[in-house]
């Protein structure tokens, strides 16, 4: 859940991923994707004070769920784009984005912003194996030039050192989906997501590889309808599935299909794709748990995992790290503060230059826990207050 407070230092007069209060003195704006925690007040009825830079796949959504933001801007991926604006002192500027793909969603994409030689990479959430890292040429051009690297830090704890590939998990879950329902046209899989988004390329894959449609409800429909990699993978038609993924926040264990209520749940498998509760999983473990009554939990995540971080910052080796998501619980906060001094460690010892690499002081993060933030709650509708996460607090 991102804690980030949408102003990069180096860029006063831009907001990512945050469209609230103070935000809305930025003068343009930019989304990474199209994930709840990272689209707080895009359902302001007033729209933005700016134009909002995103992907071609976010913007189709953006322009459907929110047609008061007029000024919805297509970035082409992988290609610089000079932008002028008027920053908070009425002083005009100019920056040059660029757009990688961040593999964690549709449409997901990091941000790199350039301007004299400053250099920032925004990452927002990503899943950035190290073998996609090393086949992006961009990332190459800026390894020992970033200025500040902003961080998805989700999974930034040595409990989370590793994850499978999201291939792998995909390949498990087909399996055990294909082995279920072939026991009879009666049979079906019930996938219980423990988030209402960020499984889209999970579901492609089910989509592609089993040939079945997965059933979801109309409220995901109204996003997924407009993302053309989605198409013919849903159905809101839950008698034309065995395969459900509508969900349900009251349908705690999934083992009632809402859809489908009469159904014996003695022909529900629920299959529930998790990744907070694989701590300290190695490639040698299997990365499927039963449960009683059929339940079965797989291994799978489309946040990076620490090596992935890790091995991401030691190429890039930037000057400044920022974490993106800081956790509420001062013990795991601490942790993470452990962890990523540990990765600055080897990062100043590859500096090449000598200079050293150092984490942003964020204090002030107690405050957080003290923030009732809740995300439970499924929205009515698109145009619905959502609630937002609290953002983090730093030290002036
Ligand atoms: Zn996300
Ligand atoms: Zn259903």
């Amino acid at each position: 859940m991102s804690t980030f407070t949408g102003v990069m230092n180096e860029f006063p007069g831009i907001s990512v991923d945050r469209f609230d209060d103070d935000n809305l003195k930025s003068r343009i704006f930019f989304l990474s994707h199209c994930h709840m925690d990272h689209m707080c007040g895009l359902n302001n009825p007033n729209g933005l004070p700016g134009p909002l830079y995103m992907s071609p796949i976010s913007a189709v959504i953006i322009r459907k769920q929110f047609p008061q933001i007029k000024e919805v801007v297509v970035l082409k991926g992988n290609e610089p784009t000079p932008i002028h604006y008027d920053d908070e002192d009425g002083t005009t500027k100019y920056v040059t984005v660029t757009t990688l793909p961040a593999f964690h969603c549709p449409g997901s994409v990091m941000f790199l912003f350039e301007t004299n030689g400053v250099k920032v990479l925004y990452t927002g959430d990503f899943r950035l194996s190290k073998r996609l890292m090393l086949k992006m040429k961009l990332l190459k051009n800026v390894t020992g030039s970033l200025n500040t690297i902003y961080i998805d830090s989700t999974f930034l704890s040595k409990t989370y050192e590793t994850f499978p590939g999201q291939i792998r998990s995909a390949t498990t879950i087909c399996d055990i989906i294909k082995e279920w329902l072939g026991k009879s046209s009666n049979h079906v899989i019930s996938l219980k997501m423990p988030a209402r988004y960020g499984y889209e390329f999970l579901f492609i894959e089910i989509g592609k590889r089993l040939k079945l449609k997965i059933h979801v409800n109309e409220g995901e429909m109204a996003m997924y309808r407009y993302i053309p990699e989605l198409d013919n993978i849903f159905t809101t038609n839950s008698r034309k599935s065995q395969i459900h993924a509508c969900f349900d926040w009251q349908n705690k264990n999934g083992k009632q299909l809402t859809c489908n209520p009469e159904l014996d749940p003695s022909l529900i498998r629920v299959i529930k794709p998790t990744a907070m509760i694989w701590k300290e999983w190695q490639h040698s473990l299997d990365i499927v748990k039963k449960e009683e009554h059929e339940n079965i939990r797989v291994c799978y995540s489309n946040h990076s995992s620490m090596s992935e971080i890790r091995d991401f910052l030691i190429y890039l080796q930037p000057k400044n790290v920022e974490l993106n998501v800081v956790p509420a619980d001062a013990l795991k906060k601490q942790e993470m503060l452990n962890a990523v001094s540990a990765m600055l460690g080897n990062i100043e010892s590859t500096n090449s230059d000598g200079s050293k690499s150092h984490l942003s002081e964020w204090d002030n993060l107690s405050k957080l826990s003290k923030l009732n933030f809740t995300f439970s709650k499924q929205p009515k509708d698109a145009n619905e207050q959502f609630p937002c996460p609290p953002k983090r607090k730093k030290n002036s």
